[in-house]
């Protein structure tokens, strides 16, 4: 799906082609998303862990050209937070996570400035 956009010599999302404006990299949403999992119980624990290895390493290996750099860590990257918690809300649900699990967690990253509305239904 995003394999065939490996180079990208711009500012733009590689997935859904607009301005980076929130630049917060995957590895960052990763420990948010990695925090939000703490107290959810092993089975949603685990998904994520795993949804996070697949989708994080995938948008790693994107990042070549990239000169948008993340607000937290400082490092390139290529895929807006707003694919890439999508990108992860789709694995869970694919996953079989509850609705209602998938609900809070779109609140929590509305919550760290990823508006519910960017993470398609
Ligand atoms: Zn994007
Ligand atoms: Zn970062």
């Amino acid at each position: 799906m995003v394999n065939q956009y490996i180079t990208n010599p711009s500012t733009l999302c590689l997935v859904c082609s607009e301005a980076i404006t929130n630049p917060l990299c995957p590895s960052c949403v990763s420990t948010h998303i990695l925090h939000w999992a703490e107290d959810k119980g092993e089975r949603i624990k685990n998904l994520c862990k795993k949804a996070i290895n697949a989708l994080g390493q995938q948008s790693d290996r994107l990042t070549t050209n990239s000169t948008t750099t993340c607000i937290v860590c400082h490092r390139n990257h290529s895929v807006c937070p707003f694919c890439f918690t999508e990108m992860i809300v789709t694995y869970l649900r694919n996953s079989g996570i509850k609705e209602k699990d998938i609900d809070e967690f779109k609140e929590f990253f509305n919550y760290i400035g990823i508006p519910r509305e960017f993470i398609f239904s």
